[in-house]
């Protein structure tokens, strides 16, 4: 149970400390994004202003260049006057252009196609190609006699900053442009200073720089490329698609490990017609000083919660401990030793909380099993007393109800009047040892004696003696006979002895002495008088397996009174039928 115990603690702990762990990494990692996210628009907008601040210098300066470009444009018309377009030549634009103290001049045909120019490098290249709303204003232009300027812009050709102007002169078949450098023209004009500060220092973004930024950039995209106004050509070149993202106002955010691209589009000068499609910012920041700031408190707040744990679970183990296990343990103890039978250990009961409730239940109830078990231990030596008392009372009556059944066995068997086995007894004895036979094939004898006229005897001296002459004569015929021999009244004046283990002969041998015996006995009447009597016996043998018990008893019968009508005292042996 204590290991169950701890384990849920240490579950219920550990996921309260994780997920607070979690969470806080979770709010920590937003505020550290909400933060660079604030810091990186903040530095875009930074940017923007700076661009807009240049347009608006820009505009200053494109004022004077419309101004050189107009006379200019003028003076160049009337120069090559009335001649045909195949007529000028490359060579008189050059000299025209150091003249009139411009960087180029370009003569576009009505394909957009610039057929002559000071400048060898447009040479052939179509005008009309930058973009459709730019051809649009210069179709309107030819043969117009009007003017048409545009904003300083990078060369599609170069990327050369230019202030560009087109002459569409009258009843003329070409269209005649003229640039001028921004940087040559604000040297010239200015200073060489003057053109460092406004093109290279003015974005050199020097404070910017020192926070977290690793570059940053500005791009012209034309129809048909960008031009890096600050690093100078080094660019990615991005898909169309990226572009129309931008377009649509919505900043671009690039991860690269720990370092952050980010694009935006600038709005600067846009609605004046220029070559370019937009402007572009692009900022690189290098945030890992601030990541590995964050990842230190990710990993300062991970162990501070492990730490935080550890201690909660120890102290939440100590107090368990203490306020509940310790105490469950003991009760436990307690009880297992009531079970044992020690009702006398009390459990000390401290604080007042249920566990206190319980240790007063379990000592009360250990006294109250203990008084019971004292009333029991009475009871049971009252109850062991009086089952000892009851046991003899009841060993004595089993004894005497023993003896009078033994008596009464006796009395069952018995004659009453001479002692010996009744019919029944001596019939039981001759059923066993028929059964005897059975098994060891050993023959026995009945012999039927009857007192010869006894009659007389009780009529001459009375009843009593009679029964008494009986008496005397059971005791001599039980005199006369082995041990293992039997004899019973069969009734009357009627004897019947039983001879286990002897044969007829022996059987006959028997019954003759004691013929003799009894006819020789005296048998006393009174005082004065003693009589003699004499007996017949009837001898037959068991010496058959088939012989059926009532065939024997016949047979002797048989015997005993042809004994009788030949003339008394005599032994007869059954003979057959
Ligand atoms: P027999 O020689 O033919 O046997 O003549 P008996 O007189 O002995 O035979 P009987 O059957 O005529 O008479 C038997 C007598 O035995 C009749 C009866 O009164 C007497 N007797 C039978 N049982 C008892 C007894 O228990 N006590 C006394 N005193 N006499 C008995
Ligand atoms: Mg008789
Ligand atoms: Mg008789």
């Amino acid at each position: 149970m204590k290991k169950k115990l701890l384990i849920y603690l240490f579950i219920i702990i550990f996921s309260t400390a994780f997920s607070i762990a979690i969470i806080t990494n979770l709010y920590t990692t937003k505020a550290f994004n909400e933060i660079l996210d604030n810091y990186e628009k903040l530095v875009l907008k930074k940017l923007e202003e700076k661009i807009n601040i240049f347009y608006k210098i820009l505009y200053l300066f494109e004022i004077d260049m419309k101004e050189i470009s107009k006379n200019a444009l003028m003076s160049i018309s009337k120069e090559i006057g009335n001649k045909d377009i195949n007529e000028i030549t490359n060579e008189e634009l050059k000299n025209l252009k150091k003249k009139y103290k411009i960087d180029d001049i370009y003569i576009i045909n009505r394909d957009g196609i610039i057929v002559k120019t000071s400048d060898r490098i447009d040479l052939g290249f179509n005008i009309f190609s930058v973009g459709e709303e730019f051809k649009e204003n210069l179709v309107k232009l030819f043969g117009s006699g009007k003017m048409f300027f545009e904003r300083v812009d990078p060369s599609a050709q170069t990327g050369k900053f230019k202030f560009y102007a087109y002459y569409g002169i009258k009843n003329k078949d070409y269209l005649l442009e003229t640039s001028i450098n921004l940087k040559e023209y604000i040297e010239k004009r200015y200073s060489v200073n003057y053109e460092k500060y406004i093109i290279n220092n003015f974005f050199n973004f020097k404070e910017e720089k020192s926070n977290y930024i690793v570059s940053l950039d500005i791009f012209y995209r034309s129809k048909r490329k960008i031009w890096s106004i600050i690093n100078k050509g080094k660019y990615s070149f991005k898909s169309d698609d990226f572009f129309e993202i931008l377009k649509s106002g919505k900043i671009i955010k690039i991860k690269k490990g720990d370092k952050i691209e980010l694009w935006k589009r600038v709005m600067a000068g846009e609605g004046d017609f220029q070559w370019s499609t937009g402007k572009y910012l692009k900022a690189v920041f290098d945030f890992s000083p601030i990541y590995k700031y964050e990842r230190k408190v990710i990993i300062f707040s991970i162990v501070s919660f492990i730490i935080t744990f550890i201690i909660f679970y120890f102290i939440a183990l100590i107090i368990i401990d203490k306020s509940f296990l310790q105490r469950l343990l003991i009760i436990n103890e307690r009880i297992k030793k009531i079970a044992k039978g020690d009702y006398q250990t009390k459990i000390k009961i401290k604080g007042n909380d249920e566990l206190s409730e319980i240790a007063k239940s379990i000592n009360k109830m250990a006294a109250d099993i203990e008084s019971a078990m004292n009333q029991l231990k009475d009871n049971t030596k009252i109850l062991e007393k009086k089952v000892f008392e009851r046991t003899k009372e009841l060993e004595f009556k089993n004894h005497s109800l023993t003896k009078l059944s033994k008596k009464l066995e006796q009395m069952a068997s018995t004659d009453f009047l001479t002692g010996l086995l009744n019919r029944r007894a001596i019939l039981k004895k001759i059923q066993e040892e028929k059964i005897r036979f059975k098994r060891a094939k050993k023959p026995f004898v009945l012999i039927l004696i009857d007192i010869d006229n006894f009659k007389n005897i009780n009529d001459v001296y009375g009843h009593n003696v009679g029964d008494d002459v009986l008496k005397k004569f059971a005791q001599t015929l039980k005199a006369s006979i082995r041990e293992q021999d039997f004899v019973a009244r069969w009734g009357g004046e009627e004897f019947l002895l039983f001879l286990p283990e002897t044969n007829l002969k022996g059987g006959e041998i028997l019954a003759e002495k004691i013929r003799e015996i009894i006819s020789t006995t005296d048998f006393p009447i009174n005082k004065n008088i003693k009589i003699k009597i004499t007996i017949t016996a009837g001898v037959s043998a068991y010496n058959d397996i088939g012989k059926e018990e009532d065939e024997i008893l016949k047979e002797i019968d048989i015997a005993l009174y042809k004994g009788k009508r030949e003339g008394k005292n005599i032994v007869v042996v059954f003979e057959g039928d």
